[in-house]
């Protein structure tokens, strides 16, 4: 049967001039089997924590619309030279940006939303038998101004395509070969999953686990795409992400993740009176920043501390609004530490298994890990953690679950 396949490549997959070849292979060899192909491909390797070095070299906040107009540059290097690579194995492909494939999105640059996809052109050069290349990660506002849709994007630009074109498949190709009961690469005994529903994967990302990006599960989950995630350098089948995984038990855990992208951040002496939590983060959500973690406790002196976590490219900017409305109600010194890490468990089986955060406390007093922050879900349960104890809190939480 032919298929209309979207697959997603990573910034690994593509990082030199043999591995895009071995893409375009790879590609070619789908073709060859009668299959309409879109081909979704990231920045080479780390071109864009790059581009961001050399911007911040520039200036230390440089204004959003040029960010996305400079980061978008590095899809727009690999899609011509995927396409390039094709047509030298002898087939026909043509390579696109975003804006030229018709995904539009808001305004809200380095973090833009899709609003919809005039996907036309794709239809049209698919009907003339090319494989159709896509920069990933990019969209254009309909005042025509280039726009980034968050770290990780390609993967929502390919689930985003899946849908619009009702493909068959949506792969991604990254460099492991599936989703992993946690990063391989911080514990080498992490087991394949085989299958994992919409919603731990949407809790493992969210948490920290960057195989997936976040927003690309919630659009997969929203219109039901199924994804399958595996290796650009091997054939074996990788993990699917479903709505629902049929097995006779839920598995206590499915997951252990890390996330170490995050700064907490503490208001001393915050006046403990109805009002002033509201007004604290609603400047901060009013400028764009999405607070995680929060944790305040009842004070015994009519004056408390509040701590949160944000995504450490937003720490100085938090510490200054912060700053700003800490002076206007009366609290005291604001702190920061970017010292901090997230560990964090994921699974459905936790939501009828009663033990589970205190094992992973146990675990964590065991090693003489103390810890700062928890928040909990009914699927995950995190703790913040200093950063220096991350990695091994991660190989003891995965050994006494008995995921490896
Ligand atoms: P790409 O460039 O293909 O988008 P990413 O670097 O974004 O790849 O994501 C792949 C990486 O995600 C892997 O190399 C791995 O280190 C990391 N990772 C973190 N958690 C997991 C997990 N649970 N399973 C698999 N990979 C994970
Ligand atoms: N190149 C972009 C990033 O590094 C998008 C992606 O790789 O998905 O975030
Ligand atoms: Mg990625």
């Amino acid at each position: 049967m032919k298929k209309l396949i979207v697959q997603k490549f990573g910034g690994s997959s593509v990082a030199n001039a043999e591995r895009i070849q071995n893409v375009a292979k790879r590609v070619a060899g789908y073709k060859k089997d009668g299959h309409d192909l879109v081909v979704v491909v990231s920045a080479l390797g780390d071109t864009t924590d790059e581009l961001i070095k050399l911007a911040n070299q520039i200036s230390n906040d440089p204004p959003e619309r040029e960010m996305d107009m400079l980061l978008s540059t590095g899809e727009q290097i690999s899609v011509a030279l995927l396409a390039m690579a094709i047509h030298k194995l002898g087939f026909k492909a043509i390579s696109f940006t975003g804006a030229q494939v018709g995904i539009i999105t808001d305004k809200n640059h380095t973090k833009a939303r899709i609003i919809k996809i005039n996907a036309d052109r794709i239809r049209q050069a698919l009907k003339e038998n090319k494989i159709v290349i896509v920069a990933g990660f990019q969209g254009i506002t309909i005042d025509e101004n280039i726009t980034t849709l968050g770290r990780g994007g390609s993967d929502l630009t390919a689930v985003a395509l899946a849908k619009e074109l009702n493909a068959n498949e949506c792969e991604i190709y990254t460099d492991v070969e599936g989703i992993y009961t946690t990063d391989p690469r911080i514990e080498p005994k992490a087991k394949k999953i085989k299958s994992i529903t919409f919603d731990e994967m949407l809790e493992m990302a969210s948490l920290g686990a960057q195989v997936m990006q976040p927003r690309s599960i919630e659009v997969a989950k929203k219109f039901n795409v199924p994804i399958h995630v595996r290796s650009s350098l091997s054939l074996k089948p990788g993990t699917m992400i479903v709505k629902e995984v049929k097995i006779m038990e839920d598995a206590l855990i499915t997951g252990v993740t890390l996330n170490k992208n995050e700064a907490k951040i503490t208001i001393c002496d915050v006046p403990d009176k109805p009002g002033v939590a509201a007004r604290i983060f609603k400047e901060l959500s009013n400028s764009g920043i999405s607070v995680d973690m929060i944790v305040q406790n009842v004070s015994h002196t009519r004056k408390t501390d509040i701590s949160f976590t944000v995504p450490k490219p937003d720490s100085s900017k938090t510490i200054r609004l912060a700053k700003k409305t800490a002076r206007v109600i009366g609290c005291g010194e604001v702190l920061e530490d970017t010292n901090i890490a997230r560990v964090s468990i994921v699974g459905v089986g936790m939501k009828s298994h009663r033990g589970v955060a205190a094992a992973m406390f146990e675990t964590l007093a065991e090693n003489k890990i103390n810890i700062e922050m928890i928040s909990t879900s009914d699927i995950s349960i995190s703790c913040i953690i200093q950063k220096k104890f991350a990695e091994t809190a991660v190989r003891q939480i995965h050994k006494k679950f008995g995921l490896g």
